[in-house]
């Protein structure tokens, strides 16, 4: 019998994971990329003996598959993708297609922000307890691949809402929800209830065996949940609210009640600071109780974890000046939590591609905490207009280097500098890393 062509759309990680996971799984497979394909991952095509193709997308070919698995980062509106829409042939994300194959359980993480820190906070519990934990998705290795060549018994997988989009059959054993602020709307017809649509698909086939882990303090989250029908069992985390099962603080304590037997923490042992990171730890303390981990193994694990690079990383202190490098803020909400989690006065250095933001939610915080401000990026203008009246002294760069001297120059004994750009980085930058990294080298050689 012929082999079934399954076609791949767009050759990172989650496209060369899943081109190899169908090889395995008896198909034929053509991987297409309009752009170019990086080396390494050619390398790994032409090492199985896919088929594949760059710089173009024959239309002949892939409209003939039975099934395509398109990458998170082509839009819904590519030609290909409406083509293939047009002619019925169905689209689906990686981890549709690798959750048919995959025989562990499935703690899957989403949300605006915090799913890199709580995925990697409950992978890292897991493998304190001994179990078989593969932390894959947005994070790390593509979950097809794992699937494919280091099956596991649970996966930890961060998905992201374009993950969801193509996720129909796939079945979440725990799904936490931490937030949902605007984002990513360029790719949802600007509707930020297209958005929120996208991210409760994380709860599809979810029954009553199953849990949902969501913050309970999230307006949007609250209201979604009441007007929804979710089988799953609901365990909220709050920091504002008493609860009766899930997590809230109770006497500067993080107190889990999930099958009445309690699990407490007192807040002031967590190895990250600040309101959101408590968030995170609640919500990965209840994902881990729900899995059957003891006590000590969570309360041990949320002590010593190391935090993840880029986010709120500490990176030096300069005659007296600490530097706080927040490379992964993209949006206003990160950025809002990293200020209200400073103790010092800060200089703030933000900016990049502004996607939609709405800077009047960080007024109040900017008066409070901000002395000042260098704006970093190829179009500050909204920015400036933004914080001229709120902040003492506002700065302009065009290069890192520029923006952490203009920082430094600014910043008094006792000052945080804080790299938190609310923005997205590709005006300047490679991506959220290289900016990261360009921030930690100037810094050390201040
Ligand atoms: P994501 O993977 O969702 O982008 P990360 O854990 O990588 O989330 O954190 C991204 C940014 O958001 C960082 O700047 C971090 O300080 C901030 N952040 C982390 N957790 C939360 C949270 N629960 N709520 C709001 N902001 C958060």
């Amino acid at each position: 019998m012929e082999k079934q062509l399954m076609v791949i759309l767009g050759s990172g990680e989650s496209g060369v994971g899943s081109a190899i996971l169908a090889q395995k799984q008896g198909f034929k497979v053509f991987v297409s990329d309009f752009g170019a394909i990086k080396p390494k991952y050619k390398a790994e095509l032409e090492k199985y003996q896919i088929a594949y193709e760059e710089l173009q997308h024959t239309e002949s070919i892939i409209l003939s598959a039975v099934e395509v698995i398109k990458s998170p980062g082509i839009p819904d509106k590519a030609p290909i993708v409406k083509a293939l829409h047009e002619k019925g042939i169905p689209v689906i994300s990686e981890i549709e297609f690798g959750g048919r194959y995959s025989r562990g359980k499935h703690i899957c993480i989403t949300g605006s922000n915090g799913k890199t820190t709580t995925t990697m906070l409950i992978h890292h519990i897991l493998v304190k307890a001994g179990v078989s934990a593969g932390l894959c998705g947005n994070v790390g290795h593509s979950y097809a691949r794992m699937v494919a060549e280091d099956p596991h018994d649970v996966y930890v997988l961060e998905l992201s809402s374009f993950q969801l989009d193509g996720m129909f059959d796939f079945r979440a054993d725990i799904a936490i929800l931490m937030n949902i602020t605007p984002d990513h709307l360029d790719r949802y017809e600007y509707s930020f209830q297209k958005y929120i649509d996208s991210k409760f698909r994380i709860v599809r086939n979810m029954t009553k065996d199953d849990a949902f882990i969501f913050c309970f303090d999230d307006p949007v989250l609250k209201q979604e949940i009441e007007k929804r029908d979710i089988a799953a069992r609901l365990l909220p985390f709050s920091f504002l609210e008493n609860v009766e099962k899930g997590a809230c603080i109770n006497e500067e304590k993080i107190v889990i009640n999930t099958d009445n037997d309690l699990f407490d923490m007192n807040i002031d042992d967590l190895s990250l600071n600040g309101r959101h990171n408590v968030y995170n730890s609640m919500a990965a303390g209840i994902a881990t109780k729900v899995s059957e981990i003891k006590n000590d193994v969570i309360r041990e694990s949320l002590t010593d974890f190391k935090g993840v690079e880029h986010r709120l990383e500490y990176v030096a202190a300069v005659r007296n000046v600490e530097f706080v490098n927040d490379s992964k803020a993209t949006n206003v909400n990160s950025t809002w939590y990293a200020l209200e989690c400073m103790r010092k006065p800060v200089i703030w250095i933000a900016g990049g591609v502004d996607k939609g933001n709405d800077y009047s939610e960080l007024t109040d915080l900017v008066r409070q905490k901000v002395r000042g401000m260098v704006c970093l990026g190829t179009d500050n203008a909204k920015l400036v207009s933004a914080f001229s009246g709120v902040v003492g002294r506002v700065e302009e760069a065009t290069s890192m280097d520029e923006a952490v001297k203009k920082a430094y120059e600014m910043a008094e004994k006792g000052n945080v500098v804080l790299l938190s750009p609310c923005c997205a980085s590709f005006d300047l930058f490679k991506n959220y890393e290289d900016r990261g990294e360009q921030f930690k080298n100037f810094v050390r050689n201040l």
